[in-house]
């Protein structure tokens, strides 16, 4: 059966609005450059925002902006009180050290849960924003009675944005974690004696239906277009149809994660006020 992420993102969205109304927040985006995929991105952030009365404003320089620069910003946005999350919106051009520039949003600003303090405090299990697309996976299972204790899990895709922090958070939920990438020698023989296979890579049809077992869970994060231009995951419909139940590709995890981030903006502000 396939899932939909929409209802749960509709119950977040609540919760956000709510928590807006009571106190004002604003998302500062900083983008470089004009990625399609980036800027469909930032719009469904600034849609979001508007449904919920959050102001997000962004802040677009040209591909050849200097890091100096943007450490400027990230510096004045730092201390601008009006804002209670910073985001640096990937990808950056060549050139532009990501790292080193997230790293320099002060951690009680930063969004995404990507400094290193806190992905520090995700490894330590405190509570803090975590990265929006594991936490998109999470409450897709969560919200579909996947109880994930004792179960074989299979991650494929180590990013720091996916695959990494949400290996930590399954492993918190008492999961088993296998997490593959591309030096993993036989994919198939990792994905098909698990339970759940979590599928984060961006490669259309990666996983087919010989490479997982009859009644698994599957996620599928990958966001890929085919030759029509319509959007496709990582994982083939024949071994969606094997499963007891696959995410959606559209509206899946992808239609959550603008979700989780504001839910990350309400965390931030509460830190805040704590
Ligand atoms: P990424 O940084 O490029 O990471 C891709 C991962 O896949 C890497 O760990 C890579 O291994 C691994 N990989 C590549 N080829 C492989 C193969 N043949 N077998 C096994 N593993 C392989 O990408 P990302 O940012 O994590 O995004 C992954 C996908 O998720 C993309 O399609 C992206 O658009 C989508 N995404 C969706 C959402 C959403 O909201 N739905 C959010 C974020 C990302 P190495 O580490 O060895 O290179």
């Amino acid at each position: 059966m396939l899932i939909y992420g929409k209802e749960i993102r509709e119950r977040i969205k609540a919760r956000v609005k709510e928590q807006a109304d009571i106190t004002p927040m604003a998302m500062a985006i900083i983008q470089v450059g004009d990625n399609e995929a980036s800027r469909l991105y930032v719009r469904s952030i600034e849609k979001f925002g508007f449904d919920v009365g959050i102001k997000v404003e962004l802040f677009n320089y040209p591909d050849d902006t200097s890091h100096e620069t943007l450490a400027g910003k990230i510096e004045q946005l730092n201390l601008a009180p009006e804002f209670t999350g910073i985001m640096l919106q990937t990808p950056l051009p060549s050139g532009l050290n990501y790292g080193h520039l997230v790293n320099s949003i002060v951690w009680h600003k930063e969004v995404e849960g990507l400094h290193n303090y806190n992905l520090g405090r995700l490894l330590s299990r405190e509570e803090g924003v975590k990265p929006s697309t594991p936490k998109a996976v999470m409450s897709i299972l969560k919200g579909h009675g996947v109880d994930m204790d004792g179960q074989k899990v299979t991650i494929v895709g180590r990013s720091l944005v996916v695959g990494s922090p949400l290996a930590v958070m399954m492993t918190r939920e008492n999961a088993t974690i296998r997490l593959c990438h591309s030096h993993t020698h036989d994919l198939a023989e990792e994905t098909r004696g698990a339970d759940i296979v979590v599928v984060a890579v961006g490669k259309p049809n990666l996983i087919t239906a010989d490479m997982v077992k009859d009644e698994c869970v599957i996620i599928d994060v990958g966001i890929n277009f085919d030759e029509n231009g319509q959007v496709i995951g990582d994982v083939s419909d024949a071994a969606k149809a094997r499963a007891r139940l696959a995410s959606a590709v559209p509206g899946g995890i992808g239609v959550l994660t603008v979700a989780e981030l504001f839910d990350n903006l309400c965390i931030l502000k509460r830190q805040d006020q704590g």
